[in-house]
């Protein structure tokens, strides 16, 4: 028997909360989910410093790529398989990418790709195909089954079915995390109905469609998703600590490069600040790393670093006001001087955010994040792309909403030396307009 279809003498499943199991049978998932680069995204939260929010977000990444191959062996072997339509022999290549998906996730993926211009899909790509022990257990499938499951994640994959279910507006992935996402925040948003969605998935031709008997199902799940986007993903308090995390990174290589001496040298981040990085430095980090960092950093001369350091580690955030960076863009230049006269840095201590996101569209050439639709498979046959038939849908289609907040320390404006200046800044910080 090939290595490709060899099987587990007795099936794996692993208790998870919100699928109740996750089975594998499959020797070569079995080797992957055992291989250093996947265990690895135990040690990476899925949602970042959202835990500082919601106490009860500290699942990982792990968790989630369990989930989403959980969810797409259903589909192939409950729902898809054995339809003409549906070719056999992508089955192993699908359950792989959606395992590994997301593999190229490093600590705090936000804020670390913002400051030193990394993406972790780049590094998805890397471990896929690099020197790692994911390759070498691809590698024996088939010499150039690594570029396929590679292909898939990027969505070149020339079989669109296979495509649409790792990454469409209706996919694994999204289904999986709202899910998850939900009952680990706690909140009552993020749940719809997957059972019901999953059994009315059909392949045709090269796309996967939803019955239209399915259609308030679908509906729920965006409705879901567009929640829970405006409830946990963009909260204001979560995204305060990822700013803060972001300054304290910038702070450190800013230091090093000044050749100021460091207690604890950034030894981990050196070849991110002068971008000599490989692979094996970046896997290198997780969150663990960071956060040791962080504490030892606690106690550096440096008063930014140290004040940064501590304010993430003990969770003393930047407080936020509204701000339309079109409309206010003198009065954060305002801002700026005044918080110089007050002696707080603004490159550190006055920080503005915006976040946007779309909830369902149908068309964007172009965009960054190009998904494809959600199409209804009709009664008689023929096929209908969602926001035509369902006036919920249609109503929240392509309109994409942006929160912008500007950040800064309230109490270090309450109190202390120069009372009149930073009156002034809280008095402008209050107007609103700001
Ligand atoms: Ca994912």
């Amino acid at each position: 028997m090939s290595y490709a279809t060899q099987k587990l003498a007795e099936e794996k499943v692993f208790k998870d909360p919100v699928h109740r199991y996750i089975h594998v049978r499959d020797q070569v998932i079995w080797d992957l989910i055992n291989s250093r680069e996947v265990q690895r995204l135990r040690r990476i939260k899925q949602l970042g410093t959202s835990y500082l929010v919601f106490h009860g977000a500290e699942h990982s990444r792990f968790n989630h790529s369990l989930g989403v191959y959980e969810i797409v062996r259903r589909i192939v072997d409950d729902i898809f398989h054995e339809r003409p339509a549906w070719d056999e022999s992508e089955r192993l290549v699908v359950l792989c990418a959606a395992l590994l998906h997301d593999l190229g996730h490093g600590p705090f993926s936000h804020s670390f790709e913002k400051v030193f211009h990394v993406d972790h899909e780049v590094f998805t790509r890397e471990i896929l195909l690099g020197d790692t022990e994911v390759n070498g257990i691809l590698l024996k499938v088939a010499p150039d089954f690594p570029k396929k499951v590679a292909e898939v994640i990027a969505k070149t994959y020339p079989n669109k079915q296979v495509v649409s279910l790792i990454s469409s507006q209706i996919d694994a992935d999204r289904m999986d995390y709202l899910q998850r996402d939900a009952y680990y925040t706690g909140v009552s948003y993020g749940h719809f109905d997957m059972e019901r969605i999953l059994r009315v998935m059909r392949p045709v031709e090269d796309q996967v469609v939803i019955k239209s008997s399915g259609m308030h199902a679908v509906e729920d799940y965006i409705m879901s998703r567009y929640q829970m986007y405006w409830q946990v993903y963009f909260h204001p308090v979560a995204r305060s600590a990822e700013v803060i995390l972001r300054k304290i990174l910038q702070r450190a290589k800013e230091l090093s490069e000044s050749g100021y001496k460091f207690e604890q040298p950034p030894t981990h981040f050196m070849a991110f600040f002068n971008r000599t990085f490989h692979l094996k430095d970046y896997l290198a980090l997780d969150e663990g790393v960071l956060m040791t960092y962080f504490q030892l950093w606690m106690q550096e001369r440096d008063p930014i670093l140290s004040d940064l350091s501590d304010r993430f580690v003990n969770r003393r955030l930047f407080q936020y006001v509204d701000f339309d960076p079109g409309k206010d863009y003198r009065k954060l230049g305002e801002l700026s001087q005044l918080f110089r006269k007050a002696g707080i840095d603004p490159d550190y201590y006055l920080i503005d955010d915006s976040t946007s996101d779309l909830p369902y569209d149908f068309y964007r050439p172009g965009e960054e994040e190009e998904r494809l639709p959600i199409h209804l498979l009709m009664p008689a046959g023929e096929i209908k792309e969602l926001s035509r038939s369902s006036q919920i849908v249609d109503a929240i289609s392509g309109k994409r909403r942006t929160d912008y907040k500007l950040y800064f320390p309230a109490e270090l404006l309450i109190d202390g030396k120069k009372k009149a200046v930073k009156q002034q800044i809280l008095q402008m910080l209050r107007e609103g307009g700001v």
